[in-house]
């Protein structure tokens, strides 16, 4: 699936919040949103309008789009197939968004960011249930043991990710053992392990237009 490859701190400039796309320098203070919290372009800083009710709709789905890392045709796979699922359309697609590979494998803490998860998984250091997998889109379930393989342990971008995780919180649907570098999948994601601020709702009365 291609992706997006362009700067990605203007990404987060122009959502106007942190997304979170390039590991350790989003939490230090050479990171864009700290030092230029404003859209970018030539009329970024200018004073504007009242935002239409499309485009506060318009902006959260790019958002979550731009979190994990989907262009726009996956992005509407995921939002068809939320619809047909039972129960609320707006947390079926977050939750299939969350059960991605590539954001298993960050929220497990070996990868720096998703975009650094997404690029263990696709060259191949990345092995569910033992098996080497390099989806970035596969879906996983609970129980999948998500591993970095045995060839890929010594890497030092994961060691530096896998050292970030062991200062930071815990998810709630996965276990991981940082000093193993595996992690389990115990449970399904729901909507309240997602942590962002993201109304999906606003995502559903866009597509339902
Ligand atoms: Fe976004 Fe990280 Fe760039 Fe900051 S450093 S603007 S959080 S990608």
């Amino acid at each position: 699936m291609a992706r997006y490859t362009g700067p990605v701190c203007k990404l987060c400039r122009r959502e106007g919040m942190k997304l979170f796309l390039k590991g350790s320098r989003c939490t230090s203070d050479k990171c864009a949103i700290e030092r230029r919290n404003y859209p970018p372009g030539q009329h970024g800083r200018m004073r504007r309008r009242r935002p239409s009710d499309y485009s506060i709709q318009l902006r959260e789905k790019q958002k979550v789009k731009r979190v994990y890392g989907v262009l726009e045709r996956q992005f509407r796979k995921y939002f068809k197939e939320a619809a047909r699922q039972r129960g609320i359309t707006g947390e079926a697609l977050l939750t299939s968004l969350e059960r991605r590979l590539d954001n298993a494998v960050y929220r497990m803490g070996f990868g720096l960011s998703r975009p650094h998860a997404r690029q263990l998984v696709k060259h191949g250091h990345v092995a569910v249930n033992g098996s080497r997998v390099d989806i970035p889109s596969y879906q996983v379930k609970q129980g999948d043991t998500v591993a970095v393989r045995d060839k890929s342990r010594n890497n030092t971008e994961i060691q530096l990710a896998v050292e970030n995780a062991r200062i930071g919180s815990p998810v709630g649907w996965i276990e991981a053992d940082l000093d193993k570098l595996s992690g389990t999948v115990t449970r399904l994601p729901m909507r309240e392990d997602i942590g962002m601020e993201i109304q999906e709702q606003l995502i559903v009365e866009l597509y339902s237009k």
